[in-house]
């Protein structure tokens, strides 16, 4: 039916994170940790968008060490392809430490710059045939290194040129966006992109002053973009196009227990239903299921869910298959 090789690649960092177990546990005092768990922004969309079915490519780098080997046979259980995952002899794999404040904030250690994530590189051939996808998705926290940035560019380049589309998710972190470079980048990510997908803070983020419906108009009118959706987490989430009424889609009611991956979880299922030719309606609906579904599980990828989960949690409230 199509000439692409795959359904969605995905490029960036991966790691291996820990989650603190008690709300307003300490990074400055010892404490208990859960973990280590397989996470990375681009490892939990493969991994929602794969176990939906989707044919998903990755291409990272992990260490040649333990944290490497579970997060590899994860991604391998998933049916993912990782040809193009490097293991790299002399870096450890990344690490995330992630504690939860009391008012729900989240702070984050981060090793990734020293890590094996940074040494991310793909040889031609691969990026050759990682570029025969019907989408290209990209995470702002990906966007980290002159490295990853020129490797992505490369990628996109490519992808555009055989008729595949980009979908950007910023995920943007204040601390990162401190470089120009990165800035940049994640500038011209969103320049490019043919569907974004901003949380409320990345949308603030890039507004500033200005009203957020200005913001989304703006952004239809003057970028490439021709669809926008914005994620507002347990308040749902919008779709916004030109000439199209904003397409509203509620929260599922859900026990949230860890938040992280709930955005990541939404673009893989939103992405993997509109590269299986679903509607952009029934692709929401789905996407809000797989984002509550996230956070129903400790873990930033233990949320990943498959298509009977989603249809059943779309079911016991009221929606259709
Ligand atoms: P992340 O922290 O992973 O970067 P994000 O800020 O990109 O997340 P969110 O808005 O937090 O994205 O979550 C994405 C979507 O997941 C929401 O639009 C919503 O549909 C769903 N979701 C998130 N949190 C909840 C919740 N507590 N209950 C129900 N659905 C939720
Ligand atoms: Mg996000």
């Amino acid at each position: 039916m199509s000439d692409f090789a795959f359904d969605i690649v995905t490029a960036g960092e991966l790691l291996a994170e820990f989650v603190a177990e008690r709300s307003g546990q300490r990074f400055d005092a010892p404490g208990r940790f859960q973990g280590p768990f397989p996470s990375g922004a681009p490892a939990i969309f493969a991994s929602q968008a794969a176990r939906m079915g989707a044919r998903v490519a990755y291409a990272g780098c992990v260490g040649s060490d333990g944290f490497g080997d579970l997060i590899l046979e994860r991604l391998n259980a998933d049916g993912i392809d990782t040809t193009a995952v490097r293991r790299d002899a002399e870096f450890p794999t990344g690490t995330a430490f992630v504690r939860y404040r009391a008012d729900g904030e989240r702070d984050f250690i981060f090793n990734l710059a020293h890590s094996a994530a940074a040494r991310l590189d793909v040889d031609d051939a691969q990026l050759e045939r990682l570029a025969g996808c019907r989408y290209l998705h990209v995470m702002g926290s990906s966007l980290s290194s002159s490295a990853t940035i020129a490797l992505i560019d490369r990628l996109a380049a490519r992808v555009r040129a055989r008729g595949g589309q980009i979908s950007f998710d910023p995920n943007i972190r204040a601390e990162l966006m401190a470089d120009p470079a990165v800035r940049a980048a994640v500038l011209a990510r969103i320049d490019d992109c043919d569907i974004f997908l901003p949380s409320e803070a990345d949308l603030a983020w890039l507004g500033g002053d200005e009203p957020e419906a200005e913001t989304v108009e703006r952004l239809l009118i003057e970028k490439r973009m021709s669809l926008l959706v914005l994620k507002r987490a347990a308040r749902g989430s919008e779709a916004f196009m030109l000439d199209h009424a904003p397409r509203r889609v509620a929260a599922y009611p859900v026990d949230e227990r860890d938040p992280t991956g709930a955005g990541d979880c939404f673009g893989g299922a939103l992405i993997a239903a509109l590269a299986a030719g679903k509607s952009l309606e029934r692709a929401l609906a789905l996407a809000s299921a797989a984002g509550a579904h996230a956070v129903t599980r400790v873990g930033p990828m233990e949320g990943c869910s498959d298509r009977a989960t989603l249809d059943a949690l779309i079911a016991s409230h009221g929606g259709s298959r």
